[in-house]
């Protein structure tokens, strides 16, 4: 590991902009729920998903912050943490993240969880909101539409979703329900009609490749930023269906129109460094992965992501999703794991400090402030009044 050094500490002083996450839960959490929740799979008897990295990096990085020794075993951080109480725990890691700002998807909630708005307020940061298009389409199938009426009362539903004060961006979950193996052009009425005729006699969630495509274009007409989904997720994503690889025709026909960011990304980092590097319109970001392998190699993930990246297509989330714990985690990794890389290459004079700085500060902050034009804002992020935090 590099030597702590200025890079550290630019990391350290940067308010980030995460802008990908979910809320934290709101309820006090028994070990077993908690362990469900630090784990893309599942608890199976007799394999804790503490025993992981995700796991360790929960005991060695979150525990201090609970006022607990390093590496303290699960019962006691559980034992702790239901002590404080839900709302001092999301207190503390929520400030301890950081953030100026975060942009919260609202389309997956199992979980009672903050709101954008709580979220933001327990972190002393910004909140926006992310709408999740396939939750609109199920919404309005849910409350009745005739097939021929579906493409239209579909879009009339997004188009007042995106309207709510807040809202920064719209996301899908296409790698979900059909991977990105699709036929990449805009879908002819007709076929969406037919395929809303087949869905809508059907029932359930979202999956017919058609009403997908009609979606992905919908964003595209809808004009705000599209967060897809790609990569890491849980077992309900087939990974090689999720590559973004796959998505190569349909940016070549939406070249020109939105900014389309890739989310997670793992382990298909070089690949959507790949498209981030040949079209205009592509982001990327590692979140995700950045607590799911802890701080222990978050540089090894940043490296491949920033291998021919542009450092203006970069972009910091943490993807935490129920624990705010993640919050927190994917600050650190992201903020440590990026200091070092940084540091490195400065130490080799393979790039200039001042580059560096600027660099991190593009990641971390500035290149989701112009994409979703948020402004820029020195929030009381920190109650504890430390003027920085440890990387
Ligand atoms: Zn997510």
């Amino acid at each position: 590991m590099t030597a702590p050094g200025p890079l550290h500490e630019a990391l350290a002083a940067l308010s980030l902009v995460d802008h990908h996450c979910h809320g934290a839960v709101t309820a006090d959490l028994a070990l077993g729920e908690f362990e469900s929740l630090i784990t893309e799979g599942a608890a199976w008897p007799g394999i804790s998903p503490f025993d992981s990295p995700v796991g360790v990096a929960v005991r060695r990085h979150c525990a201090p912050l609970l006022d607990l020794p390093r590496h303290v075993p699960p019962a006691d951080y559980l034992a702790r943490r239901s002590a404080l109480g839900w709302r001092e725990v999301n207190r503390r890691f929520l400030a301890a993240a950081g953030a100026e700002a975060f942009c919260v998807d609202t389309g997956y909630a199992p979980h009672p969880l903050t709101s954008p708005a709580e979220l933001a307020e327990a972190a002393g940061a910004a909140g926006h909101e992310v709408v999740r298009l396939e939750q609109v389409a199920e919404a309005v199938a849910a409350r009745g539409v005739d097939a021929d009426g579906y493409a239209e009362v579909f879009r009339a539903a997004a188009e007042e979703a995106v309207r709510r004060p807040g809202v920064v961006a719209v996301k899908s979950v296409a790698a979900y329900r059909t991977g990105f193996a699709l036929d990449p052009a805009r879908p002819r009425d007709a076929e969406v009609t037919e395929a809303a005729r087949r869905w809508l006699a059907q029932g359930g969630r979202l999956a017919d490749p058609v009403l997908v495509r009609q979606l992905l274009w919908t964003a595209v007409d809808l004009g705000l930023p599209l967060q897809l989904h790609t990569g890491f997720g849980d077992a309900d994503v087939r990974l090689h269906r999720a590559d973004p690889a796959l998505l190569t025709d349909w940016l070549r026909l939406t070249a020109g129109t939105i900014p389309v960011l890739l989310l997670h990304c793992w382990p298909f980092q070089r690949q959507a460094a790949y498209l981030a590097t040949v079209f205009e319109q592509v982001y990327l970001d590692v979140g995700l992965a950045l607590h799911y392998t802890g701080p222990a190699r978050a540089r090894a993930v940043l490296e491949e992501a920033l291998e021919i990246t542009p450092f203006r297509k970069l972009l910091y989330s943490s993807d935490a999703y129920g624990v705010a714990e993640f919050h927190h985690l994917g600050a650190l990794s992201f903020r440590r794991g990026l200091a070092e890389l940084l540091q490195a290459r400065v130490d080799a004079d393979e790039l200039s400090l001042p580059d560096a700085v600027r660099i991190a500060t593009w990641t971390g902050r500035d290149n989701a402030r112009r994409l979703y034009g948020l402004p820029p804002s020195e929030p009381s992020r920190d109650p504890s009044g430390r003027p920085t935090r440890k990387v």
